[in-house]
């Protein structure tokens, strides 16, 4: 056992100095904690009341009015409340839950940097992107947790883009053309399952069906 571990550390010991590496790049680009830097002031502010915008328009919806629309809107309200629900141009995605050792958490909401201004998504971008982290949120983990989670994170951005535009949402959703489960699986093919995963406020089989995940 002792020369298997022997003949192991080399690799180790590159994992570290990889993953080392990227924490001191991320760093650099992130500060020392990781945390984003915020959008300017003006660009919170309006933010904060598009966000408030969605909430009410989500609200009287089907899915706004269902226990699991209410439960992810009320995560996110809890965000705007305590300050957390932040936007940034410093994240990829549309938005990000990130959870810090301390416990300490932040909602960011992508803003866009076009020439030298920052301006926002649309509002149906924000309500796919908050509501998916808002299943995060619930979780308490952070993106890319396990397959199962994807889809209840895009399920539920889905839904709640639909609620914010009027839109009718067929009951197996899509994205791309592709039933939600399918392009998951296609776009995070590093992602583990997880066979007893619980979806926010809903059952397996009805995540199921509704993003065809098998
Ligand atoms: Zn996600």
């Amino acid at each position: 056992m002792a020369r298997k571990r022997d003949r192991l550390f080399p690799v180790r010991l590159g994992i570290i100095l990889a993953v080392g590496t990227a924490c001191i790049i991320a760093a650099a680009i992130y500060g020392p904690s990781g945390r984003r830097t915020p959008a300017p002031p003006e660009t919170q502010e309006e933010g904060i009341a598009l966000v408030r915008d969605i909430l009410r328009r989500v609200r009287p919806t089907e899915f706004g009015r269902s226990p699991r629309g209410t439960l992810l809107s009320e995560t996110i309200e809890d965000f705007l409340q305590r300050g957390r629900l932040i936007f940034t141009p410093d994240i990829a995605s549309q938005a990000l839950y990130r959870r810090e050792g301390t416990g300490y958490a932040v909602l960011y909401v992508k803003a866009l940097r076009i020439g030298g201004r920052v301006v926002h998504q649309t509002p149906e971008e924000v309500a796919e992107g908050i509501y998916h982290e808002a299943v995060h949120a619930s979780q308490r983990h952070e993106h890319g947790s396990s397959i199962e989670e994807e889809c209840d994170g895009f399920c539920a951005g889905l839904c709640a883009g639909a609620a914010v535009t009027g839109r009718a949402e067929p009951e197996l959703l899509t994205i791309e053309g592709a039933p939600l489960a399918q392009f998951v699986t296609t776009s995070y093919p590093e992602l583990p399952r997880k066979p007893d995963y619980q979806p926010v406020s809903a059952s397996l089989d009805w995540l199921k069906r509704r993003t065809g995940l098998r």
